[in-house]
């Protein structure tokens, strides 16, 4: 056991995956940068003192540290090229290139890629003139109502609206007001979508694809999917309403899909392709690639992981992902409630005390993620719009939800906020489709 690897990122995604590449007996130490205080709790864990935004200096770091290799956790490196800056030096990196880091980070040019290579996903065309994207609203057969600037604009930059006038407004404001400022100097017009939204993340070694189990994501901030959208007010895997034959769909139609477009225009993607979907009618169709682990769903998935990510990652970044067998803990459910502090996602409060967390994560069937925590003396605080979360194991889906949410109940802080239906859509998606009896 005396390897070393890095996690670029400071957020429960990043504390989820340090905290399961620690527990590889493979691994001597998890550096991470910049991490938080509760990543930096996890034992074989150390806060790495290097500016991750400085490329160059990441490089020198993992020299210095005979790194093993490099897992990114957000997009934004990914797309600015810290791959590219790493394989150039030798130094493995389980995230792929900007070249194929576009499929997340520039929206026109993935919804084409994905027309070139026929993977499902809604109609749509892209527009820099205001005036021709509100023709096209107001024109076309299909109710092209979902509006998205093509850039990264930090999980914002997609309006789902009601009717053309709300759409036309959206135009006006990403192209005209520049909301998202250069994110949105091209916009996206898309055909609206009916069905359930379900995440599928699969494992990339360039060529070969491996699905994680599936997970759903609760994007809106209140109960019964009221209120504005979020980065993510919780989540769980798996989810019981998609079945085994709509999975390999999925790996076929879309991920195996994507990944040999990649490689046969000459950019193998290597990492983690996230797929968003939505399962119509006809089939699922893609909502959003992204290039990377989603934030909340990796809190919910690793924990059902029994494969040691060490040698996944390691099999990723050395082409031998065939060789390796995902195993998960197909017995149990995971849910996990984000807890936020007062005015996100417009706003965020710093400095309010917490309490409970550790009594939480005492429980052998809980684990606290943290996101924005920091310490002010020995207090713990809120430090960010999302805070913590907390993630429940439990033989059946709603167990772990009761279980996640009342973890939630017993940790306090002013202000906070959270969602108390995490999973309930699930459980009665899986009820009225199964039965109750056979509900797992
Ligand atoms: P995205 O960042 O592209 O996944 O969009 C954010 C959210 O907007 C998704 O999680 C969906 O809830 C919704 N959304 C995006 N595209 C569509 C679509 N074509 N039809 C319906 N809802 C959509």
């Amino acid at each position: 056991m005396t390897n070393k690897v890095l996690v670029v990122g400071g957020g429960g995604r990043e504390h989820a995956l340090c905290w399961k590449l620690a527990s590889s007996p493979k691994v001597e130490t998890v550096f991470v940068a910049p991490g938080n205080v509760g990543i930096a709790k996890e034992q074989k864990v150390s806060v790495a003192d290097v500016n991750v935004k400085d490329f160059k200096a990441v490089v020198a770091f993992c020299k210095q540290n005979s790194v093993s290799f490099v897992v990114v956790g957000p997009e934004d490196p990914l797309a600015n090229g810290i791959s590219d800056e790493l394989t150039k030096e030798g130094i493995l990196c389980f995230g792929p290139s900007k070249a194929a880091a576009r499929i997340e980070a520039n929206k026109d040019w993935s919804k084409a890629f994905m027309d070139r290579h026929k993977i499902p996903t809604a109609r749509w065309h892209s527009f820099t003139d205001p005036e021709n994207a509100k023709q096209f609203i107001k024109s076309v057969a299909f109710p092209a109502h979902v509006v998205k600037a093509s850039g990264l604009a930090a999980g914002k930059g997609v309006v789902v609206a009601s009717n053309n006038e709300e759409a036309c407004q959206a135009v006006n404001s990403i192209l005209i007001n520049k909301e998202y400022g250069v994110a949105g100097d091209v916009v996206i017009v898309e055909e609206l979508l009916a069905g359930e939204e379900v995440s599928v993340l699969a494992f990339s070694d360039g060529k070969n694809v491996k699905l994680m189990l599936p997970a759903q994501d609760h994007k809106r901030l209140m109960a019964e999917d009221q209120g504005p959208n979020t980065g993510g007010m919780g989540a769980y895997c798996p989810c019981p309403f998609i079945t085994e034959s709509e999975l390999k769909l999925v790996e076929e139609q879309v991920l195996q899909k994507a990944i040999d477009g990649l490689r046969s225009e000459g950019t193998p993607f290597i990492g983690v392709l996230y797929a968003g979907l939505m399962m119509t009618k006809n089939g699922p169709k893609v909502l959003e690639f992204n290039c990377r682990f989603g934030d909340p769903e990796t809190q919910v998935i690793l924990p059902l992981l029994d494969t040691d990510l060490y040698d996944i990652v390691m099999a990723c970044c050395t082409e031998r992902l065939l060789e390796t067998e995902l195993k998960w803990k197909d017995h149990l459910s995971a849910v996990g409630v984000v807890m936020a502090s007062r005015g996100y996602p417009f706003t965020s409060s710093k400095g309010i005390v917490i309490t409970g967390t550790d009594e939480v994560s005492k429980r052998g069937s809980s684990l606290v993620f943290h996101s924005g925590t920091a310490l002010s003396g020995s207090d713990l605080v809120t430090n960010g719009g999302r805070v913590l979360i907390v993630v429940s194991l439990a033989p059946c889906l709603p167990s772990a939800a009761a279980s996640a949410t009342e973890g939630a109940r017993s940790i306090a802080f002013d202000g906070a906020q959270f969602r108390p239906d995490i999973a309930h859509k699930g459980v009665i998606r899986a009820i009225l489709a199964k039965g109750a009896l056979t509900y797992k």
